[in-house]
Parts: structure tokens; sequence; C-alpha cells
């Protein structure tokens, strides 16, 4: 069976740069019809330009995740643009990491906002459309934080444990529309996220993957492209790790 994403219509939040970027360039390639979304305009600009090279099909709709009603109308426009939505990849998450000690209250309502509100949503804007067509793909990027725990990290770590609780649950709410709900748990990526971690931290990291190398964004997107593909079509509320074997 050839894949391929033609006429398929796939929103992806935090496309700007990273992992989200490559996610969206894949199912390009794969000549699936994209909505990028971030709120970093110069980074939506420049993905914009990329894709406009490769005569890829898309709409650029600055969001942020954050915010109720760009996220309404994100959905809403690109319900208006294409008629439909059959994939949501909920992408965007930020890192504001230091011990609990020395946790200030925005640290921990910063990251919860954007990796678990938003992903409610998203998430709520796009079921009702999914419900209506009895057909959807929805993608949560989560991390094996959120299983394993990590310590300099409790607010990225609770929000994305809460990405792998909210997927399971709606995964039961939407299966009998056809609609399926997994998460992505990506161990240690290289992005511009990671590029800030001392090369100790780096080196530490890489030990413990069996796989002994750091994973790319295009592991994670060729993940994504299966999961939102017809061959994962009996798969909903699973955890896939992307992490090279570091958590097992
Ligand atoms: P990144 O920082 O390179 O990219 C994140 C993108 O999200 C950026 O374009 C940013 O502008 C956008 N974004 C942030 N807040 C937003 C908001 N409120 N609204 C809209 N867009 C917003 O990060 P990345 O490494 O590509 O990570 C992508 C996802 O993968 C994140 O959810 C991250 O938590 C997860 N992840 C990354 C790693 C890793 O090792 N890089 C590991 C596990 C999980």
């Amino acid at each position: 069976m050839e894949l391929n994403f033609d006429d398929k219509v796939v929103v992806i939040t935090g496309a700007g740069r990273g992992i989200g970027r490559t996610i969206a360039e894949r199912f390009a390639e794969f000549g699936a019809i994209l909505i990028l979304s971030d709120y970093n305009q110069e980074s939506l600009t420049d993905v914009s330009s990329y894709f406009t090279e490769k005569q890829y099909s898309f709409k650029a709709i600055p969001c942020d995740v954050t915010n109720k009603d760009q996220v309404n109308q994100l959905l809403e426009q690109t319900i208006e643009y294409f008629g439909k939505i059959d994939v949501l990849i909920n992408n965007a998450g930020i890192t504001r990491d230091t011990l609990l000690i020395r946790m200030k209250d925005d640290q921990w309502d910063a990251v919860l906002n954007t990796n678990l509100k938003g992903v409610f949503l998203t998430t709520r804007a796009a079921a009702k459309h999914f419900m209506k067509q009895r057909f959807g793909k929805i993608i949560n990027i989560s991390s094996v934080v959120g299983i394993t725990g990590n310590a300099g990290q409790v607010n990225y770590s609770a929000s994305k444990a809460g990405v792998i609780g909210f997927s399971k649950s709606v995964a039961q709410e939407l299966a009998s529309r056809n609609v399926t709900v997994n998460v992505i748990a990506p161990g240690f990526i290289e992005t511009e996220m990671t590029q800030v971690l001392s090369e100790s931290v780096k080196e530490n990291f890489i030990n413990k993957i069996p796989l002994k190398r750091a994973g790319t964004p295009k592991d994670v997107a060729n993940t994504a492209i299966f999961l939102a593909s017809p061959l994962a079509d009996y798969i909903t509320g699973q955890v896939v790790k992307v992490d090279g074997g570091m958590v097992m």
C-alpha cells in the first residue's frame, strides 16, 4: 500500500520550527494540505516561504494556543478554506525549567497553559467538526518525561502527563465517531528547544539511549505519518515513544 495524504487537511500547532515544522513538511511531501499555525509570526513567515517555494498546498494562520478566541478562529478558518479537517496535530509546547522550590507561579502557569490547556482548547474546537464528519485523527505530542518524570521539570512533566490522560479520555469519548486519538512521546530530539542544553547534559542523555543517538524531528514526523494513515486505523488511546529505547 502506498501512503498518500492527497486532499487530506492537516492542522499543526507550533509549526514554525523544530518538530512541528518537520511534521508539516513530511505531510506536505505525502500530498497533504497543511494549515500551518504558530504564535511566532517570524517563523510562520519563514516556513510559509519554504512551502511556497516547494509549491505545497497550505494556509498559514497565526494562533496562540493559549488564546481561546484565536484557537476557535483557527478551526473556523480551516473549515471555511477547505470544508473539513482530517488530522489535528497538537505540537506547540514550551519549557520553563527549574527545581520545584525555585519555581515561580508564572513558570508553572505558562507551561501548563501552553502544553496542556492549549491541547484542550484546540481539541475541543476540532472535536465538533470531527464528530460531524465521523472521521478524524488527533495526534498529541507529549514527552517521555510525562511518563518518567524529570528533576527540574515538574511543570513540563506534569503538563505532558496531563496530555496523556487527556488523550486517553478523548479517545474513549470519540471512538464511536471513528475518531482516533494517539500520543507521541519523544525522548531526546535535536531541535532548538534542546540546543540550549549543555554538552555534558546532552552527552548524559545520549549515554542513556540504547540506540546511542539523539532523535531527529524526522523520527517523530514519520511516527505522526503512520498514526495519521489508514495503517493505524485500529490504534487509539495509545502512547508511542520515539526515544531510541530510552524508556522501556
Ligand atoms: P521548539 O521550541 O523548537 O518549537 C516549538 C514551537 O511551538 C515553536 O515554533 C513555538 O513558536 C511554538 N509555540 C510555543 N508556544 C506556542 C503557543 N502558545 N501557541 C502557538 N505556538 C507556540 O520545540 P520542539 O523541540 O520542536 O518541540 C515540539 C513539541 O515536542 C513540544 O510540544 C515539545 O514539548 C515536544 N517534545 C520535544 C522534545 C525534544 O527533545 N525536542 C522531546 C519531547 C517532547
